[in-house]
């Protein structure tokens, strides 16, 4: 060994005593020394490796660790050691130079840390784990004050390690935590037991989370408490989940309305979140808007969204279903989506809104979701998770409610007309048969069926038969009353059951059910007049059950069907008598109006002052070639009913014109003549045209025409009533208050009339020689007259002493069969000329 000669024995000594593991080599890297410590750590005898180039043992020669080391990076050169026995080790390496004799040494030793290293190493994949955990992690020391923080803390809650250093973990998390819980589970740990709970946490931005957190105390071997450890976990979405699902999908389950379901939404909402107030509106098809729930909101201001369109600008909520996007609205006072309601009064404190659209699986929008709160703010991301858990609750409670309503209508409702179909119309039917028997009322089935509904298929196609049947669907559901119950049975028949319903009512209904039913209308590209046919039977005389009076309303139906189409019919024989009598006379009315056959007689009337001839009343006479006269008085009220007064009254004024004219030609002097009109001719805002084509036809004045209109109209609504009768007058034709004292005229309404005459009616003259109290009627009307400054006239005049009476009171004109019955226009020419002459 000639290299190590130059190397003191002492040297040599040293490095063979020395505990670390330790060679020489020198400048060229073979190793000179090699010693006990170092055939342990490598597992080699120093026997394989003395004279051998070092890197038998490191990797890289010794010298470049030297000059390593040297370069400043003073640190330990960690090494990896391969064992001769294929285990490995690390060590820590130093390297010294050593210059002998112009000989160079380098001396290494190596310390074995490899327990340190896998130490190290473990801690580093631990905080690695922990960092990227999505859990917190907070270690405290045995004073509870917090030591280590991870990522994830920094993460969930917002303080970085330092901010967070040094405090309780309850002062920063859970400041609402009162000092004895606090207390009680610091005892608890220091006992050696861990914690497990859920609670609801602050983050440092005042975010509430609900946090699960397992908190474990850790002792030294002496018993000594050193540390907790705190693993707090994110539960806030399955907590809101948990809470509302549960809540909501209960109710769902118990079928409870929509209603209540979005009120236990909000509630729901509001014990999470007490610092909001929740409102769900419903958005419909057309984009109106419905309040559905809210918990603390003013009814009367929530109320105001009702009907409300959507669009931008309509406050958040509108905007949002507009925009189909959340909205946020800060500050209330100054956002201009809510410009339109500046001058609501927003209920107490509320600052600002928040407004999330909920949409259905077809992405259209169905609902609003708005957070109202108290400050001027937006929204926080505790908010966001809780609209977000929220809002396909609510999307699916919503949908839920219309699939049940869609599947109702499907098996209740006829999907071509929208009416209840037979099972719902049996059953509502059977429950106003019920009511009607408990009550013992009476009730009318109607058994409706379409006249040649298969001409109008065959000839125009199905969807004109269609088509048709909705028209007739509408029809029959106008001007029905509530508790009326409509529905189509099948095909082209359909049920009407009407509660509270004699015969008279029926057959007044019916009549103006068939009037409804027949206007011309227009299906497809060709206009038809619908008839039906209607069977009528009635509770209690033709059956006490649902299924005998459809079955006789049907047979009636038939019978109908068989005399004529357009008609209606009775079950009951007798009933049946009468309605088919009425209809026939219906029809020979008709006949008459369009052959000219009904006539005008003329009563004259008198004036009471000096006995001149005041003018004339023209009444309707109907000579029927097999029945005779048939009375005013019964073909007067059928025409008002099947709708024939109109036409009636039309002819009766061009006839009386046209004969006044004649008269007037025939050198017969009459100042004028007074027609009968029903109210239904004022509906007609044409009437005071055709009267100006009329008088000026016959080349006569409008003084010389007078029209009779009784009380009956101070009980019309239509509309253009008080509008034709102001033209009429306007016209200078003058206009008469029949049978006035029967009906409900009070002095007000009188006034507000444009009429220039009163006729006392008949029933008080007929008393008056024997009655007082017709006497001073009959003084009172004459006031009243007087008062109004209006003609009156005493009309059924059949004896001296009424007319003495009458005169003495004060009367205008006097008519009457005392002076002349009514008379046929010859009769009347030859009583006008005789007069004169
Ligand atoms: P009204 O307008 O009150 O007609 C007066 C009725 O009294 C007439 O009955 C007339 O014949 C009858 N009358 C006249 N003087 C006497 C008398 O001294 N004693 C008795 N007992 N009766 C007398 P009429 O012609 O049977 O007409 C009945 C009702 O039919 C009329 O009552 C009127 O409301 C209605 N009416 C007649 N013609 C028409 C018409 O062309 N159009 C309309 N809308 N209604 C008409
Ligand atoms: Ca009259
Ligand atoms: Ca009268």
């Amino acid at each position: 060994m000639p290299l190590i000669n130059s190397l003191s024995d002492l040297f040599v000594q040293s490095v063979e005593m020395a505990g670390s593991a330790t060679l020489v080599c020198d400048a060229e890297n073979q190793v000179l020394l090699f010693n006990a410590a170092a055939e342990k750590l490598w597992g080699k005898s120093h026997h394989e490796v003395i004279g051998q180039d070092a890197r038998l043992l490191l990797p890289l020669p010794v010298q470049a660790y030297y000059q390593r080391l040297q370069g400043g990076d003073g640190e330990l050169t960690l090494i990896d050691i391969p064992h001769g026995d294929g285990s490995r080790h690390w060590g820590a390496l130093t390297v010294s130079r050593l210059a002998e004799e112009e000989q160079v040494y380098f001396v290494t030793s190596v310390k074995d840390i490899t327990q340190q290293h896998e130490e190290h190493e473990r801690l580093r994949l631990l905080s690695l784990v922990s960092d990227h955990s999505d859990n917190a992690i907070v270690i405290t020391d045995h004073q509870w004050r917090i030591t280590y923080v991870n990522a994830g803390f920094e993460r969930l809650f917002g303080y970085r390690f330092d901010q967070a250093c040094g405090h309780h973990p309850s002062e920063l998390l859970a400041p609402h935590l009162d000092r004895h819980s606090v207390g009680e589970a610091r005892r608890k740990l220091a006992e050696g037991q861990s914690i497990k709970t859920d609670e609801v946490v602050y983050a440092q931005n005042g975010d509430r989370l609900w946090c699960s957190m397992v908190i474990n105390p850790i002792f030294s071997v002496q018993g000594d408490l050193l540390h907790s450890v705190t693993i707090l976990t994110d539960i806030t979405n399955t907590k809101m989940h948990e809470v509302l699902q549960h809540s909501m999908l209960n109710a769902m389950v118990r079928e409870e309305p929509l209603e209540n379901l979005m009120q236990l939404a909000c509630e729901e909402i509001e014990r999470i979140a007490p610092e909001v107030t929740t409102s769900m509106l419903l958005v419909d098809d057309d984009g109106l808007l419905h309040p559905l729930a809210t918990t603390r909101l003013r009814h009367s201001y929530f109320q105001l969204a009702e009907g409300l369109q959507i669009g931008e600008g309509v406050g958040t909520c509108g905007t949002a279903a507009f925009r189909r996007q959340p909205v946020i609205t800060r500050d209330i006072a100054s956002d201009p989506l809510w410009e339109a309601f500046r001058d609501v009064e927003l209920p107490d404190g509320i600052k600002s809104c928040w407004s999330t659209p909920v949409l259905d699986a077809e992405q259209r929008v169905i609902a609003t979701l708005a957070f109202y709160f108290k400050e001027v703010r937006g929204p926080s991301a505790f908010h966001q998770r809780l609209v977000d858990v929220v809002v396909p609750l609510c999307a699916l409670a919503i949908e839920r409610e219309k699939a049940r309503a869609h599947i109702s209508q499907l098996a209740f409702y006829d999907s071509l007309t929208e009416l209840p179909n037979r099972s719902l119309l049996m059953a509502n039917s059977e429950q106003a048969v019920q009511a009607a028997l408990r009550n013992k009322s009476r009730l009318a089935v109607l058994f409706i069926d379409v006249d040649r509904f298969k001409q109008v298929n065959d000839s125009y196609g199905h969807p004109a038969g269609d088509e048709l049947l909705q028209i007739i669907a509408g029809r029959l559901l106008e001007n029905r009353s509530q508790k009326d119950v409509v529905g189509r049975l099948s095909g082209d028949e359909f049920v009407v059951v009407l509660p509270d319903c004699d015969a008279q009512r029926a057959t007044e209904l019916v009549e103006q059910l068939k009037l409804t039913i027949s206007q011309p209308c227009q299906v497809g590209t060709n206009r038809v007049t619908p008839s039906v046919s209607i069977g009528v039977s009635l509770l209690p005389e033709d059956g006490h059950d649902m299924g005998t009076l459809i079955h006789r309303a049907d047979m009636a139906m038939y019978q109908a069907k068989h005399a004529g189409r357009g008609r209606f019919s009775f079950f009951c024989h007798e009933l049946n008598q009468q309605a088919q009598q009425r209809q026939a006379m219906e029809t020979a009315l008709q006949q008459a109006l369009q052959d000219n056959a009904l006539e005008l007689h003329y009563q004259p009337q008198i004036s009471m002052a000096d006995g001149h001839l005041y003018g004339a009343e023209a009444l309707a006479r109907w000579n029927h070639p097999d029945w005779g006269q048939v009375s005013p008085a019964r073909f007067i009220p059928l025409a008002e009913e099947c709708g024939l007064i109109v036409e009636l009254g039309l002819w009766a004024i061009r006839e009386a014109c046209r004969q006044l004219a004649e008269w007037r030609r025939a050198g017969a002097e009459l100042s004028a003549i007074s027609v009968n009109l029903s109210p239904t001719n004022f509906h007609d805002l044409e009437l005071p045209a055709i009267l100006t084509d009329l008088l000026q036809h016959y080349r006569l004045s409008p003084g010389d025409l007078t029209l009779e209109l009784t009380e009956n109209i101070l009980m019309d609504t239509n509309p253009s009533t008080l509008k034709v009768l102001n033209d009429v007058h306007a016209l200078g034709i003058r206009l008469a208050m029949d049978d006035f004292g029967t009906g409900y005229s009070s002095l007000s309404y009188l006034r507000q009339l444009p009429i220039q005459e009163l006729k006392l009616d008949r029933s008080f003259v007929m008393d008056l020689e024997n009655d007082a109290t017709a006497r001073t009627l009959s003084d009172a009307v004459i006031h009243i007259g007087n008062s109004l400054n209006l003609t009156v006239v005493a009309e059924g005049i059949e004896t001296v002493g009424q007319h003495e009476i009458l005169r003495r009171q004060g009367y205008h004109v006097a008519q009457g069969y005392l002076f002349s019955r009514p008379l046929s226009a010859k009769h009347m020419q030859r009583w006008l000329l005789d007069r004169e002459g």
